[in-house]
């Protein structure tokens, strides 16, 4: 049973490192309407986890874009 925790944290591990890559493979313009950063995970909504965080960081800003759009 030890080879099987095993594998269960290599798996962890390599969904960590999948999120990380989706944020630096994001379109190079896109930044969050309402702190203005990129490669963040409200930067750019390719999931469902993101949009979460987008909704987040707009409830943050008060619902407040920094530019209009
Ligand atoms: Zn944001």
């Amino acid at each position: 049973m030890n080879h099987r925790k095993h594998k269960q944290q290599q798996n962890l591990k390599k969904s960590k490192k999948e999120i990380y890559k989706s944020y630096a493979n994001d379109p190079l313009d896109t930044k969050c309407p309402y702190c203005g950063q990129s490669e963040k995970g409200c930067s750019f909504i390719n999931s469902l986890s993101r949009a979460w965080i987008r909704g987040a960081c707009a409830k943050k800003h008060n619902n407040i874009r920094l530019e209009p759009n």
